[in-house]
């Protein structure tokens, strides 16, 4: 668009998409002394991030140097060149290795963005060269969402079926204790102290307000930007943008459905969280069905298509266009459907993953993304879209699957639903869902004995550190090994479901946007998802989108406030 002479708006900076990335730009701008407008195409800030493990990827933090195992950016460095090789935009890992630390610390000293170590947290192959096992991905800490006030209602919230008790978030290891209160003293004081706190504050509040996890990180960055006064403007999608003269002067923006030419003097910065949850973006980089996301809704590459139109470029040279969770489908009985992430339960001992020939693929306690290329690594020989969980009741009862919980279990109605196949007998189980009744026997066969002596033969479960970690410890010899033996059985469909897009805009060091012949196109940026992920399709690690995420939204901002 050209010679576009009245403006509805003036900031210095314009931040499109109120996630992760969105909102540390806009803190960071704001910070640095720029007037800021955050616009968030709907009604509440977070996007995936607020329903995520809100884990970061950032080597050689302070934070790491104080645990029993410091890490350093020299490790990393080598882990990503072994990981990550010429997949992405190579160079901009050394930016992100030098910066990553440096913004930790801005977030800490400047804001109330803060995070811990996640310890144990193992690398996803920790086992590689330069590979860590644990003190390398930091999560948030935990945050009193009172503290939002009246901003609460607009952080959207988890998952529910990551909540219990109808609001209420639970830590990864506070699980075991809201599970079994009666297992000690320390287990009835935690969960006592847990659900009270949780019932008091749904006296005034429609969900808990102890936020953990993504919704803690959304919460911090949130409750930082209201107090640097900056506006946040709700339901105002990007529509395109205005360049004029190959520079980028503003974007034109529907707020509230009346379309608005908001003015952006030192640059407008994308941050709409990539296209994993558009059908038709899926299509064009997948090139094969994918029915499934787990992304947030309104991330449909509407960014990304913006910078492509004033002359930016994908960077399409990545391992794999997204990034990939296994999911499960469950249809409720009011039509709603959940299409659930399988993040913890695949590892725990009494359970497998099998083809439609009934066979196994994959070291099941191997992590989501790696699960999902073993799908279709195995589907270009034997149908593996979708795979199936198989296990027996003691493993649903002890871990829950899926949407189901542990203890608390209604399995007629998941059976009823559909969501479940349940049989005495593994050869009923296999006609149930099709497989070949003697093969799925074989693998349960081969798994149990295997389990017997803690060993997987055919894939190693248990024997790397991801694999420890999610397993269950007081499981002996392998955390992640138990014979399935005891009927009824059941089986589970999981599908491939992106949980965000890799693929993305190209950038330079500073996170402008590249245009075909290699310049930045000056005044537009990218950061989050709508930039080309510098893992290039591959998983090295927990928290390796939210990582890179803040890391370059913060170059961004730096740079336009310089
Ligand atoms: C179950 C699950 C767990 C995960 N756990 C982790 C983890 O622990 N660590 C990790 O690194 N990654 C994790 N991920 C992936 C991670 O959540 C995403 O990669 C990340 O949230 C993307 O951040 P973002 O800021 O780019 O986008 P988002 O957080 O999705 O935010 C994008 C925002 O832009 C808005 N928007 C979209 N279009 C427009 C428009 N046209 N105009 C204005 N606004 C717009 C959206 O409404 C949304 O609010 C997980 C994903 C899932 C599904």
């Amino acid at each position: 668009m050209e010679n576009v002479l009245s403006w509805d708006r003036e900031v210095d900076c314009l931040v499109m998409g109120g996630g992760c990335a969105g909102l540390c730009a806009a803190l960071v701008a704001a910070i640095k002394g720029q007037s800021v407008l955050l616009c968030e195409a709907s009604d509440q800030v977070g996007g995936t991030t607020s329903t995520s493990g809100g884990t970061i990827w950032v080597p050689g933090t302070r934070q790491s140097q104080k645990t029993p195992t410091p890490d350093s950016i020299e490790q990393a460095r080598i882990y990503l060149n072994d990981e990550v090789g010429n997949f992405g935009q190579v160079e901009l890992r050394e930016t992100f290795l030098q910066a990553g630390p440096e913004v930790i610390d801005f977030l800490h000293q400047n804001t109330d963005v803060h995070f811990k170590v996640n310890s144990p947290y193992p690398d996803y192959h920790a086992e590689r060269p330069g590979g860590a096992k644990g003190g390398r991905a930091l999560s948030p800490l935990p945050l009193d969402g009172r503290l939002l006030g009246s901003h609460m209602a607009r952080l959207r919230p988890p998952r529910p079926e990551f909540m219990i008790l109808g609001g209420m978030m639970v830590g990864r290891d506070e699980i075991k204790y809201l599970i079994r209160p009666w297992r000690s003293w320390t287990a009835l004081k935690t969960s006592a102290k847990l659900v009270g706190r949780y019932l008091m504050d749904r006296l005034t509040n429609p969900r808990g307000t102890r936020l953990l996890l993504g919704n803690a990180l959304i919460g911090r960055l949130l409750l930082s930007l209201t107090k640097t006064g900056t506006q946040v403007e709700y339901n105002a999608r990007l529509l395109e943008l205005i360049v004029e003269q190959g520079k980028v002067l503003g974007a034109v923006v529907e707020v509230d459905g009346v379309r608005q030419q908001i003015l952006a003097r030192r640059g407008v910065i994308l941050a709409t969280g990539g296209c994993a949850a558009s059908a038709s973006w899926r299509k064009e980089l997948f090139k094969g069905p994918l029915p499934h996301t787990l992304a947030f809704e309104g991330n449909q590459g509407e960014g990304v298509q913006a910078a492509l139109k004033v002359g930016g470029q994908l960077d399409l040279n990545h391992a794999s266009p997204f990034f990939w969770m296994p999911a499960s489908i469950m249809r409720w009985a009011d039509q709603r459907t959940t299409t659930y992430p399988h993040i913890r339960d695949r590892p725990k001992p009494g359970l497998i993953a099998v083809n439609a020939n009934g066979q196994r693929f994959v070291n099941e306690a191997n992590s989501y993304h790696d699960f999902v290329s073993a799908m279709f690594h195995t589907h270009a020989d034997q149908p593996t879209q979708p795979a199936f969980l198989i296990c027996d009741r003691r493993f649903i009862h002890e871990y829950g699957l899926g949407v189901i919980h542990p203890i608390w279990q209604m399995l007629n109605y998941f059976v009823q639903s559909k969501y479940l196949v349940s049989a005495p007998t593994l050869a009923a189980l296999a006609a149930k869902i099709g497989l070949n009744a003697m093969a799925l026997q074989s693998s349960v066969n081969l798994h149990n004995a295997d389990a017997l002596l803690g060993q997987d033969s055919a894939f190693g479960k248990g024997h790397l550190a991801l694999n420890r970690y999610n397993g269950d410890p007081d499981q002996n010899p392998n955390p992640c090994l138990r014979p399935i033996e005891k009927a009824p059985f059941y089986a589970l469909a999981v599908h491939p479901a992106p949980i965000g897009s890799s693929v993305g805009l190209k950038t330079n060091a500073h996170a402008q946007v590249l245009a075909h012949d290699g310049q930045a196109i000056q005044g537009l940026y990218a950061c989050g998802n709508d930039m080309s992920s510098i893992m290039g399709g591959r998983y090295p690690g927990p928290g390796i989108t939210l990582g890179p995420a803040l890391v370059f939204a913060y170059l961004a901002a730096c740079h336009i406030s310089a």
